[in-house]
């Protein structure tokens, strides 16, 4: 399968991460870097953007920054056209992760390095390291914070849940929702938690596109077919954006607002959490993913390997790609203030 292999007892020798690509050789100190981005599905793609903008340049290479708003196939042109401009290493945040193997192989055949960034490039050799917040540690934190946010409002259970999930194209998705379900399944199994609208599986739980309207709308049509009497307790959400949809549809409704997670701490999900309403966020701080990225980048300059912490848990479905992973944090109202005291933006938002 794709996505984040299970730790345990993976002993194949053909997942092995003795890559031949990448580091070998280094290239000129002002070479192009080509860094392609998705949509700005949320804040942390913006925040993106400027930092590689303004960090690639500082340390002396060029950098060609795009967006993919317009989809897939923009997305696809933009990689190609990095390779023909020449870039030596070629950043990539994908759309879909599985539909952009022709671009990064001609980037290989060209001799660039590709690294996978936030999002893991799936069924393709032609991708070198990834770079990301560890994902499925990240859904992990949810599962927990949406069980303790419960429990503080009401000590015990059962209670009443509903589960949201990333969109299915990107590969992330997947693994948030693995990693919630780590905590949440058994606790479903034993009966403290029900999902009243019986929808468990990611299938049916996805967002298309992580589109707010599309969460706000299917929380809507959970609200009217399983919430007429029974009381909704809490939400997974995956992300920030997510969670305020769904906060919108419940507002709309008329309820009481449950225990809502999140991702991100986008600046509206901060003040919704500081005014006691959305219960979590987690803090993937930008500016240390694109450092990390950049310190790759740097090394393969140098002809050098990069930093890599994880040569076990990502397994694009070809090859077990070797990652620098960092390590994401949980944060309520409880600890923002601590978390986010080093953030020019969001520690205004904690005082
Ligand atoms: C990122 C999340 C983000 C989501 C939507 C994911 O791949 O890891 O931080 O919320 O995309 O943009």
């Amino acid at each position: 399968g794709c996505g984040r292999s299970d730790d345990t007892g993976s002993t194949s020798g053909d997942t092995s991460t003795g890559s031949s690509t990448g580091a070998t050789g280094g290239f000129p100190a002002d070479s192009l870097i080509g860094v392609s981005l998705p949509q700005k599905t949320s804040e942390n793609w913006v925040l993106a953007e400027n930092l590689f903008k303004d960090d690639l340049a500082a340390a002396g290479f060029k950098a060609d920054v795009q967006f993919a708003n317009g989809g897939v196939g923009e997305q696809q042109n933009q990689i190609q056209s990095m390779v023909t401009k020449g870039a030596k290493v070629i950043v990539v945040g994908a759309i879909d992760g599985s539909q952009l193997g022709t671009q990064v192989k001609a980037a290989k055949d060209a001799g660039a390095t590709v690294i996978a960034y936030d999002r893991l490039l799936l069924n393709t050799d032609a991708v070198d390291y990834y770079v990301a917040y560890d994902n499925f540690q990240v859904g992990v934190l949810q599962g927990n914070a949406l069980l303790e946010g419960m429990k503080a409002k009401k000590p015990n259970g059962p209670y009443n849940i509903e589960l949201f999930a990333g969109s299915p194209d990107d590969a992330n998705a997947k693994v948030f929702f693995d990693g919630a379900m780590s905590v949440l399944q058994p606790k479903i199994d034993d009966g403290t938690l029900k999902v009243v609208s019986g929808q468990t599986q990611f299938t049916q739980a996805v967002t298309q596109g992580w589109k707010a309207e599309n969460a706000q709308k299917r929380m809507d049509t959970l609200l009217s077919a399983s919430y007429a009497s029974a009381t909704l307790d809490g939400v997974l959400s995956p992300n920030d954006t997510l969670a305020r949809a769904i906060m919108t549809s419940v507002k709309a409704a008329a309820k009481p607002l449950p225990v809502v997670t999140g991702q991100d701490s986008e600046v509206e999900s901060v003040k919704s959490i500081m005014a006691g309403e959305q219960y979590s966020t987690i803090n993937k701080d930008t500016r240390n993913l694109v450092k990390e990225t950049i310190a790759m980048v740097q090394a393969l300059q140098k002809g050098e390997k990069p930093t890599i912490n994880d040569d076990k848990s990502y397994n694009n479905g070809v090859k077990v790609v070797p990652a620098n992973l960092l390590k994401p944090l949980i944060v309520t109202k409880a600890n923002a203030k601590e978390a986010y005291a080093n953030d020019p933006t969001l520690s205004k938002l904690t005082q």
